[in-house]
């Protein structure tokens, strides 16, 4: 009787763990979660010293923080593809900031309002 109480209890677990994980997966793209923030890419960035930083992009993804890191100067992005020859596993911060401008309402109205230029 303890034995199957105590199996259920951590086959339930197992199964709670796998659901995160999944749910991780899911929710982000898979290269965000192999970042490792070595901030390789930040030394090519042509934009940093603007704000635009793609291992802040990526760590903004990783914890829910995408909005601000590109309303900070993320959105700057012109998609040069510098930081992933840069990146030492092929990571591409600027997928995110492409997916991110596909979505924002922000950066929608904001190049419609011409408060930016649309990179
Ligand atoms: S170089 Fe690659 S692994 Fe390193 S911080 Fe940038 S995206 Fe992440
Ligand atoms: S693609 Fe974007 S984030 Fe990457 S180096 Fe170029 S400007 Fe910076």
């Amino acid at each position: 009787m303890f034995l199957a109480l105590y199996t259920s209890c951590v086959i339930i677990c197992i199964g709670l763990l796998i659901c995160l994980i999944l749910f991780q997966i899911i929710k982000k793209t898979p290269q965000v979660i192999l970042c490792t923030e070595c901030r390789q890419c930040m030394a090519v960035c042509p934009l940093l010293s603007r704000g635009c930083n793609p291992m802040e992009i990526m760590l903004g993804a990783k914890i829910n923080m995408l909005d601000k890191t590109m309303k900070n100067g993320g959105y700057l992005c012109v998609n040069c593809k510098k930081c992933r020859q840069a990146c030492p596993r092929g990571l591409a911060p600027f997928e995110e900031a492409q997916m991110w401008k596909l979505r924002s309402s922000w950066y929608k109205q904001s190049i419609k309002g011409k408060k930016i230029k649309a990179a």
